[in-house]
């Protein structure tokens, strides 16, 4: 006999009218779980609804979210589980509100990434990161929780080393070429973008540095201690639509050969795929053989957008070994990875 379908539960979305909070919308529609009934944006949008608003996606806007009113983001009217896309100018005070007056916050904005109990989680690399919300309530005195996923560039950098952690990684050198989505809308100038390459995104390559540490790192007493690898990386912002791509260099403690990080790479996997959650690519990695690929054009879209792909991997004479990663900045960057934060937190139990 079929079992009938448990009931999707409520979810909100602060920041709904921006480039991550619109890829929310499109991801969570027709979502196994969860079901999104609350929008929240600034008072620029306020009253509005969602179907007014101009839809930057390919993809037709949801019906249902289109028929929607957006409202202020007060916790008084959300549901008991928030997504936020909010810009980090507002982000921090705004998701602690929503945390103390007992929300389970499941943020994408930079501001409480690097706070000491606060998860910055990837499902794949550190899913007992999440014991550290016992610590957080203590803390914090809030009656919900806060939960963080990283930097669009540092997760997929961070799931390409939690795949080689066995080989210890050492030493990272990283040049990333981010895409224009990355800086939500309107974003960088034309002008300054088209045919050119811009050196510098502000914050961008210290994000990289520190997020890493902390994600690859472990819980110790009622803190992280962060992982031992130096990371240095350079950012830049290229004319491409949707898609990071990422040029790494990796030095390992001893000698290790490129068929064990080929290796390493194909047989990655983590909770997600274990436990079938409902966002999880079937294969968290994927290596591509082609001696021209990843690309962005032709690969950020593939697998859902969730999975990291990497290529060309090949010796390094200064640093060990070198390759090529790229991952929809996005989706598997932002939305996609915090809709799959949240799919855990159910399967472990934090979401009710
Ligand atoms: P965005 O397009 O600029 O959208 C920002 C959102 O925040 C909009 O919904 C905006 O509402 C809302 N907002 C701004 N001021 C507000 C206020 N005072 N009160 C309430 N809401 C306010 O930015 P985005 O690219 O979507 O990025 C959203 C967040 O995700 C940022 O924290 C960003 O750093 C992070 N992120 C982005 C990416 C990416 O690839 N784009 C990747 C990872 C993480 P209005 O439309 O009403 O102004």
């Amino acid at each position: 006999m079929k079992r009938p379908a448990r009931r999707r539960i409520e979810v909100g979305l602060l920041g709904a009218t921006g480039m991550v909070g619109q890829q929310f919308a499109a991801l969570l529609d027709r979502h196994p779980w969860f079901r999104l009934t609350w929008l929240a944006a600034s008072e620029r949008s306020t009253g509005k609804r969602y179907g007014e608003i101009p839809w930057r996606l390919a993809s037709a806007m949801p019906d249902a979210a289109s028929k929607m009113t957006i409202e202020e983001p007060e916790p008084r009217k959300a549901p008991n589980v928030v997504f936020s896309a909010l810009d980090a100018s507002v982000a921090g005070e705004i998701e602690a509100e929503f945390a103390a007056a007992g929300h389970i916050v499941v943020s994408n904005a930079r501001n409480h990434r690097m706070d000491p109990v606060v998860p910055l989680l990837i499902p794949e690399v550190n899913p007992e990161h999440l014991g550290i919300l016992r610590a957080q309530k203590k803390a914090k005195g809030w009656r919900g929780a806060l939960v963080t996923n990283p930097n669009c560039s540092t997760i997929f950098l961070a799931m390409a080393l939690a795949a080689l952690r066995e080989l210890e990684p050492r030493r990272v050198v990283v040049t990333t070429m981010q895409a224009l989505s990355g800086a939500g809308h309107p974003g960088v100038a034309s002008l300054d973008a088209l045919g050119n390459v811009i050196p510098f995104i502000s914050g961008e390559e210290e994000k990289i540095e520190n997020e890493t540490r902390k994600i690859l790192g472990r819980i110790c007493g009622e803190t992280f201690a962060p992982a031992a690898i130096a990371i240095s990386a350079q950012a830049t912002r290229v004319p491409v639509l949707n898609g990071h791509t990422e040029a790494v260099s990796v030095g390992f403690s001893e000698r290790v050969s490129t068929e064990e990080i080929r290796e390493a790479f194909r047989k990655f996997s983590g909770k997600p795929q274990e436990l079938g959650l409902p966002s999880a690519p079937s294969a968290a990695i994927v290596y591509n053989d082609a001696a021209d690929r990843p690309q962005p054009r032709l690969d950020a879209e593939r697998f859902g957008g969730m999975a990291v792909q990497t290529g060309r991997l090949r010796p390094c004479p200064v640093m060990g070994h070198k390759f090529v990663l790229l991952g929809h900045n996005t989706i598997r960057g932002a939305a996609g990875a915090a809709i799959l934060n949240a799919e855990l937190m159910r399967a472990e139990g934090v979401i009710q």
